[in-house]
């Protein structure tokens, strides 16, 4: 590219647009910039707009020089500054440049996805100023008698006399009617006012609602060991209900107390109310929740609170990780395993990965926890890059629950259901208490066939079948969301002997109600909870104790705690031993030590049924041993055989096209460009262009082609390059097609 000097010495800003393509674009200043005597340079990260094309488009100032590949004379103005100041710290702005850069995602679109909606729009930030209702000095003297024939208005001045001051949030929860508001000031008794900013640093109101647990000798062990200065990173290994939880309380409980906050990232908010409570009751300081429900303002003012270092505590889901806080001290991400943390479309980032990678640019600590970790993170600390923190036992009262594996290769089953577990469920309502019951497979059965012709109910854009659902009934895709009536003669034959193949947790729930008419069933996957309420309703019956069992998919996996459930039955263990995705049976061993771990969690002993074909098989053997980590050393030495992660870096491009010839061709191109940078050698090796998992899905045929590296800079060298010489590439433009780093899901 020919770069051209500038004559004039006109500063050139490098500015990035929400777009696709990967660059930056360049402009001059602003004319309110020029024109002025004083020498201000935008710094990066401030929000400016500027023309493009024919529409103005926010811009993000990257960066700026004297030079420019485009003639100074061609160049446009930057229209007008949005900013005075970046919202942004360099520091974080300069994370955001690097994650972009290591995912291989345009910048512009990488920079907009890590910034708050409201801000992508060009918008202010909402401001911490609060308006607040408070009472006017003949409000504070009038008696409450003198209001006694207005019951809402009387409520209202009572309710302000003792606590002086409301926030319109509050009054709008309280569902207090604006025609009671209005009277009131028309009669002069309250007023709106604003409480300044500052009134409500956390730093001045640090104190606990709730005393801390008295720490276990593990968990004190654990939390001795983490070091408060600098960078470190900890894995924090314990089953479930090993009081990971409380070592986090009291590790942030530390920070706070030093004026400094702390970032907590949780897999899903809206499964795990219970998280969140814990952190609410135990802390008397401002918490903010950051999660994809709130809206544009208040997801705004919450990211604002931590910005400005006035929220002690942030909590949040995946993009959360991009939240600036002025005193950040520690980070903590529950449960590291979950694949949740890596986004799977569009800018592919592990909030995981950029968590460890912020600590270290922030010099603080970041505790990664769970009780399934990551073999990824377990290989971390054997390579000494991360230290491992170990809790082994469960807090007084309960014990760890006892397996038992049925093989069902033998038995005869009744609608999935083996009579050694029968029996058991049995027993355990007998005593009163409560069930789990996991399959992870939503609707009623997962194939419709034909008995005579062996028609099968496939989906016609996807290389799946369509599912039976019963409630509505129809058959459903669950990759386009295809849908049709159930079919009552076979489409092929018109023959009348169709069957249901398989059990989806409808039809576990029909069968439970046959087999235990009086016990309710309580069916929880994403069907079922598609409003907030129901998961509320059922988390509700589950802690009221009553006797019940409950049917799911991997939703009950996360983060509850049911003390009531003693029993626990994963009905089929082998989905993940035979897939061709290398990571199947790590994702399978991690679900079913998580859904185990709800067993037992109260005073009583638990017990866990495992059904599988393959009861002798070492992966499922070491895990009715209970012992996570020997099965992690039993599936790592597969993975490290092949050279997969975490023994070699991975990236997939992927490629995919209505045309089946065009992505398969779009990568054989890629290979050869990635052969011609980085020729096959010792520490680089190519896989493919191969048909994906899925090989169609939504009608567009589906190919992969896989990268291993040993050598983390080579393989971000080669991207580079092979970003730059395909993006021009005359297939890339009638494709869809991008590069995954680190992927978590191959198929
Ligand atoms: P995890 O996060 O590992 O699942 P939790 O921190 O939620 O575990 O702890 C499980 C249960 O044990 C919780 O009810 C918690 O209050 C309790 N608990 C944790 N630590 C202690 C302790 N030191 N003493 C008593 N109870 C504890
Ligand atoms: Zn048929
Ligand atoms: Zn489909």
């Amino acid at each position: 590219m020919k770069m051209m000097i500038n004559t004039d010495d006109q500063t050139i800003y490098h500015v990035a647009v929400p777009s696709p393509l990967r660059r930056l674009f360049d402009y001059l200043a602003p004319e309110q910039l020029q024109n002025s005597s004083c020498n201000k340079i935008l710094q990066p990260g401030t929000r400016v707009l500027v023309p493009f094309g024919k529409r103005v488009l926010v811009g993000i100032i990257v960066g700026n020089s004297k030079t420019s590949s485009i003639p100074i004379s061609r160049l446009k103005f930057i229209k007008s500054i949005i900013d005075t100041e970046p919202l942004i710290p360099r520091h974080l702005f300069d994370l955001y440049i690097w994650a972009a850069k290591y995912y291989h995602n345009p910048i512009g679109d990488s920079l907009f996805q890590s910034i708050p909606n409201l801000l992508r729009k060009g918008k202010e930030l909402p401001s911490l100023e609060t308006q607040c209702w408070m009472l006017t000095k003949k409000g504070i003297e009038v008696p409450l008698t003198d209001l006694s024939r207005s019951p809402k208005k009387r409520e209202f001045i009572s309710w302000l006399k003792e606590k002086k001051a409301i926030t319109i949030e509050e009054v709008k929860q309280k569902k207090i009617s604006p025609s009671t508001l209005k009277k009131l000031t028309e009669e002069k008794l309250i007023l709106l006012s604003s409480l300044p900013e500052n009134s409500y640093h956390f730093k001045d109101k640090i104190s606990l609602a709730e005393k801390p647990q008295n720490l276990y000798p593990e968990q004190q062990k654990a939390l001795k060991n983490i070091s408060m200065e600098g960078f470190n990173a900890y894995l924090l290994f314990g089953e479930t209900g090993s009081g990971k939880t409380e070592v986090y309380l009291q590790a942030i409980e530390k920070i706070v107390f030093s004026g400094k906050q702390a970032l907590v990232l949780i897999p899903e908010i809206s499964l795990t109310p219970q998280t969140l409570s814990r952190f609410e009751n135990r802390f008397d300081t401002p918490i903010v929740v950051l999660h994809s429900k709130l809206t544009d303002k208040e997801r705004a003012f919450a990211w604002n609170m931590a910005r400005m270092g006035k929220a002690s505590i942030v909590i949040g889901t995946r993009s959360a990780i991009f939240t600036p806080l002025k005193f950040l001290g520690l980070i903590i991400i529950d449960e590291e395993h979950d694949s949740s943390y890596k986004q799977q479309e569009g800018y592919r980032y592990s909030a995981r990965d950029l968590g460890v990678i912020r600590a270290q640019k922030e010099s603080i600590p970041i505790i990664l926890g769970s009780a399934t970790p990551s073999m990824e993170s377990l290989n971390n600390c054997i390579e000494n890059r991360y230290t491992k923190l170990i809790l082994s036992c469960r807090p007084e009262k309960s014990s760890r629950p006892n397996w038992l594996p049925v093989n069902i290769r033998k038995s005869q089953l009744i609608n999935g259901f083996s009579q050694e577990l029968i029996e058991s469920i049995k027993k355990v309502l007998f005593e009163g208490d409560q069930v789990l019951i996991f399959l992870n497979r939503r609707g009623y059965s997962p194939t419709l066939s034909c008995y005579d012709c062996g028609w099968i109910s496939n989906c016609p854009n996807c290389e799946v079948r369509l599912t039976v659902h019963k409630k509505p009934s129809r058959l459903l895709c669950h990759h386009c969301e295809y849908t049709i009536k159930v079919p009552s003669i076979c489409p092929s034959c018109n023959s009348s002997q169709l069957e249901f193949i398989g059990q989806g947790t409808e039809r576990i729930e029909d069968t439970l109600k046959v087999l235990f008419p009086k016990i309710p069933i309580l069916r929880v996957d994403r069907d079922t909870t598609r409003n907030k309420t129901a998961i509320k309703d059922v988390l509700s019956t589950i802690h009221s104790g009553e006797s019940c069992i409950l049917v799911g998919t991997q939703m009950l996996a996360k983060g509850h705690h049911f003390p009531n459930v003693t029993l626990v039955a994963i009905l089929d263990a082998d989905g993940g031993l035979f897939s061709p995705d290398f990571r199947a049976p790590e994702k399978m061993g991690q679900l079913i030590t998580q859904v185990a771990g709800r067993s037992g969690r109260g005073e009583k002993q638990g017990s866990v049924i495992i059904q599988s074909n393959y009861c002798d098989h070492p992966f499922i053997s070491s895990l009715i041993f209970q012992d996570y980590q020997n099965f992690i050393d039993e599936i790592s030495k597969e993975r490290e055989l092949s050279s997969l992660p975490p023994f070699s870096h991975m990236a997939l491009v992927r490629a995919e096209s209505t045309s089946n010839e065009d992505a398969l061709n779009f990568l054989k191109y890629c290979r050869k460009q990635a052969e011609n940078i980085l020729p096959p050698n010792k520490i680089i090796t190519y896989l493919g262009p191969l048909p994906a998992l899925m090989e169609k899905r939504n009608g567009r045929f589906r190919y992969i082609f896989s990268i291993y590296c040993k050598d983390r800079k080579q393989i971000q060298k080669l991207l580079e390059k092979l970003c730059q010489r395909v993006d021009t590439a005359p297939l890339a433009k009638r494709i869809r097609w991008s590069i995954d780093v680190d992927p978590q899901d191959i198929s």
